[in-house]
């Protein structure tokens, strides 16, 4: 960069690493099993794009028989809570990404030594010096303030006292990045500034505090976003150094909204236990989430998890930005709920019908009704939370009253349906087909065709003109309490008449 000072080591040194270099590192890399990482600052609960990291690293793992590391770092205070750690652990572990699977958690904040003694190491061996020039000062000097740092204090030997220490980075030749995802990108030192790793409380950026926790646990692929890339070349000098093996590099594309807009927190929903509340299956998310950016060939895209597990190569990744599409996920979402032996969809049915969400007192829900009234819902529903609006017409005392749906059902002739309806029901043959059988005489009695017909009676009984299907509800409901439904519907038109002119 000019204005540069000279740089104090010599160029074959420090000019930066060949694509040869690279390529050696990489090989050697393949020889043993890889350790990799996965490690997000807990500023925040988990986003979907980090869940999908986390995913690649733990796949790429176990596809090469290596390890993953969690590492949570926690080293800016001010932003970071505790909770929010949980919630990450959490979430993982709701991907199938448990304690069981990773090393850790590690804290980035208990290696602090660590990340000091990084720093001493660099400042004797001349890689590193204090600098104490406020960024007015480099502006002024420069007269530019998009330009970085113009090395002012390279050779000024000043004392850590208050000062910022700076890494010096070479002035000529270039670094180059072996990305598995994006190839060999080559970054110019004159464009990268000596950059800040320890702030003037000595205090170590992320920068160094990354490097260094990464290569105390012998990280050997870096797989993260695609915002980090910029920061690889720094962190590359960094790790050469410190004299540690550069790890392979992988930095996959950022997810997009259908507005092709970068997911921001603000604009979408990007909490990964927001999708898991209302009822998305950990599966079909993690089944999703991989096919961001990555597929398992041909038109397959709905796989057993094995199959991700063995098919998996990061070499395979594009480096475009990534739709997060929420249809798509909600069409996954149906398919594996349709998918599921019926047991397990009950289980998992569990938290919305006895958790706290639940409409109904906890002694209003039946389970036994619950379990006849679930393979109807099974292939209805998309995600979990929508089984509620299924079947709370079970569990209520008395149906919801949606008015939209009362006003399309309960038009004329809906009191005569109903009048109707009372009179067959209250000695048919309590079953589904007799049930029918008798609907349908009612609606050729009124020439009316069944669906029609049907309306009033499934919105006085169940509050809704969607729903299961309807003399499967009313056979599980039973006879007394379909009959009182109707004679209560009936009343309330009976009033609405009296009462509107
Ligand atoms: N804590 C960083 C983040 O959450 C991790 C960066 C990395 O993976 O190297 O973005």
């Amino acid at each position: 960069m000019a204005g540069k000072a000279a740089v104090p080591c010599t160029e074959t040194e420090r000019s930066g690493v060949g694509t040869q270099a690279s390529e050696n590192a990489a090989r050697r890399q393949l020889n043993r099993p890889p350790r990799v990482r996965f490690a997000p600052s807990p500023t925040g609960m988990l986003h979907v794009g980090g869940a999908r990291s986390a995913l690649f690293n733990w796949v790429f793992a176990k596809r090469h028989g290596g390890a993953l590391v969690l590492r949570i770092e926690d080293t800016d205070a001010s932003r970071n809570r505790p909770e929010w750690t949980q919630g990450i652990i959490d979430s993982l572990a709701w991907l199938g990404i448990t304690p069981a699977e990773y090393e850790g958690p590690h804290l980035q904040s208990e290696y602090a030594e660590q990340h000091a003694q990084a720093q001493r190491t660099l400042l004797e061996a001349g890689d590193a010096y204090y600098c104490d020039c406020a960024r007015e000062a480099v502006v002024a000097r420069t007269g530019d303030t998009h330009r970085g740092y113009d090395g002012f204090c390279r050779d000024r030997g000043l004392s850590p006292a208050g000062a910022a220490l700076r890494f010096r980075t070479p002035d000529v030749g270039s670094t180059v990045i072996n990305d598995l995802v994006r190839g060999e990108v080559s970054f110019e030192h004159a464009a990268l500034e000596d950059f800040v790793i320890a702030r003037g409380d000595g205090s170590t950026t992320f920068l160094l505090a990354n490097v260094v926790d990464d290569a105390t646990a012998r990280i050997t692929h870096v797989i993260r976003a695609e915002e980090h890339l910029s920061n690889a070349p720094k962190q590359q000098l960094l790790w050469q150094a410190l004299g540690y093996p550069p790890p392979t590099w992988a930095h996959v594309s950022i997810l997009v909204d259908h507005a092709r807009k970068k997911l921001s927190k603000r604009r979408n929903k990007v909490a990964l236990e927001a999708y898991r509340n209302e009822g998305f299956l950990a599966e079909a998310m993690r089944n999703y989430l991989m096919l961001l950016g990555w597929s398992p060939g041909g038109d397959r895209e709905i796989v057993p998890w094995k199959l991700i597990e063995a098919e998996f190569e990061l070499s395979e990744v594009t480096s475009s930005p990534a739709f997060f599409d929420v249809d798509k996920l909600r069409a996954f979402n149906g398919e594996y709920i349709r998918a599921l032996p019926l047991a397990e969809f009950i289980t998992a049915c569990q938290p919305w019908l006895v958790g706290e969400s639940a409409p109904w007192q906890i002694t209003e829900f039946d389970a036994d009704v619950f379990v006849a009234l679930a393979p109807h819902a099974q292939t209805r529903i998309v995600l979990l939370s929508e089984i509620v609006p299924m079947v709370d017409f079970a569990f209520l005392p008395h149906p919801v009253r949606d008015e939209q749906s009362w006003n399309k059902a309960m038009k004329d002739p809906a009191e005569q349906i109903l009048d109707a309806a009372i009179t067959a029901f209250a000695d048919v043959k309590w079953e589904p087909l007799a049930l029918k059988a008798a609907m349908e005489q009612i609606s050729l009695g009124l020439g009316l065709k069944l669906g029609k017909a049907q309306a009033p009676v499934r919105v006085a009984v169940t509050g809704r003109t969607v729903g299961l299907p309807l003399f499967e509800s009313l056979a599980i409901l039973g006879r007394k309490r379909t009959l009182q439904r109707l004679a209560d519907a009936q009343r309330a038109l009976q009033q609405s008449r009296l009462t509107t002119p």
